[in-house]
């Protein structure tokens, strides 16, 4: 076979998931092209020096429109209610401009740890009407060179009770809006909420994607209507939840019952380690519990579940970087998973949220995009354990970012 001139790039000694030893692997037209030992070729060539390499990140849950926010106001926010309340009260001054400003600081963060692919949850109601979205857009499209960005439109405090939020957010649905969100924990009607955002669903034929089950009383949930919406409706895989922290309170009898269930139904979870550690248990004195669902435990009973980034540096998170392998390793941790369950980690931010977001084109493939980012170390069990630099990263062949590796400068003997 004639290889001499068929690739435009060719990645050199690189490791992948699916390969022992390294492989090379060229790219073509903006795709993955081949894959396999010691290509021949003239192509440019990227020797990776056998270090891993990733389709890129993908997050599944973030919210741009409300990050970047700290300092606008004060910071002694107890709960989710009153996280929701301050930034309900900032955003009827949201603009178009401060909103695409705040976001392109998160994405550009994201982008250079490694994010290829995210869906971000935007608000939509009579307060901040279609400003967050028309941002959030602009967005997409001027970051289209280096991160797929899907939207995914929601009524965040309410919609029965919230006269204009559907109304606006079928305009949103028209007019771009790729999935659907619902928060029904605001609602004063939930189950009413939830039916509502099922057939808007179905109406504009978006997958859901909710904010479902964010305390640790287990007595009652939203996730049983949940599940049987979804199949009521024949949308087993298209619907995730996220957070579902009422599920990191059950005895394990009873979350393994909920697994079983949500693997039944096609119902996703999504896990939010830094928002879910930050709002829960904070009345605890001591012994607090870590409020954290343990999403490597779902997979391992058939649930699709991912872990992601939701807030950075606002009254959620006061924290955040948008680094979805911290987010990975900080969840690793937190969960008690074992080092032969640090495979699954790294599944939670790469192979299974692109799943979850009924990607089809992702993975490091023949034919796949060329969207291909390289870590400093050379196994998926090393990138949870070190945390480990992202080193480089190409969307459809094309480099989009490098980082240089620090350098010792020790005293001359
Ligand atoms: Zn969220």
């Amino acid at each position: 076979m004639n290889t001499k001139t068929a690739f435009d790039l060719i990645f050199r000694n690189t490791r992948t998931r699916s390969s022992a030893t390294p492989v090379d692997i060229g790219v073509a037209g903006g795709r993955i092209a081949a894959i396999a030992p010691r290509l021949v070729c003239e192509a440019a060539e990227i020797d990776v020096g056998g270090r891993l390499a990733l389709p890129g990140f993908v997050d599944t849950h973030i919210h741009l429109d409300k990050a970047c926010l700290l300092g606008r106001c004060r910071h002694d926010h107890g709960n989710v209610n009153e996280a929701i309340a301050a930034v309900a009260a900032m955003k009827r001054d949201f603009t178009v401009e401060d909103v695409y400003a705040r976001g392109a600081r998160v994405i550009e963060r994201a982008i250079v740890h490694g994010t290829t692919r995210m869906r971000t949850h935007v608000e939509i109601d009579p307060r901040i009407a279609l400003r967050g979205f028309e941002a959030i857009k602009a967005l997409k499209r001027d970051y289209v060179w280096a991160l797929d960005l899907s939207i995914c439109v929601f009524p965040q405090e309410g919609l029965t009770n919230d006269p204009g939020a559907e109304e606006l957010l079928i305009a949103a649905l028209r007019d771009g809006g790729e999935a659907i969100g619902g928060c029904p924990y605001m609602d004063t009607d939930p189950n009413a909420h939830l039916e509502k955002i099922f057939d808007l669903a179905q109406e504009f034929d978006v997958d859901v994607d909710l904010h479902l089950d964010f305390d640790l009383d287990p007595s009652w949930w939203h996730l049983e209507e949940v599940c049987r919406q979804t199949e009521r409706r024949n949308y087993q895989g298209r619907v995730a939840i996220g957070h579902a922290t009422k599920l990191s309170a059950l005895p394990p009898e009873r979350l393994k019952a909920a697994a079983v269930r949500l693997a039944k139904s096609g119902v996703a979870v999504t896990v939010l380690p830094a928002t879910d550690l930050y709002l829960m248990a904070r009345d605890a004195t001591h012994n607090a519990p870590r409020g954290l669902t343990v999403a490597h435990k779902l997979v391992e009973n058939g649930v699709l579940c991912s872990v992601a980034t939701n807030n950075v540096l606002n009254p959620f998170t006061p924290f955040g970087d948008a680094s979805l392998l911290r987010m990975a390793n900080f969840y690793a941790n937190i969960a008690h998973a074992a080092v032969d369950e640090f495979d699954v980690c790294l599944d939670l931010v790469t192979d299974l949220p692109a799943r979850l977001m009924n990607l089809r084109d992702y993975g490091i493939s023949v034919g796949n995009p060329a969207d291909i980012i390289v870590l400093d170390t050379d196994s998926g069990r090393g990138a949870i354990a070190e945390l480990p630099d992202v080193l480089m990263g190409f969307k459809s062949g094309r480099q989009t970012f490098e980082r240089q590796r620090p350098m010792l400068f020790p005293p001359k003997s």
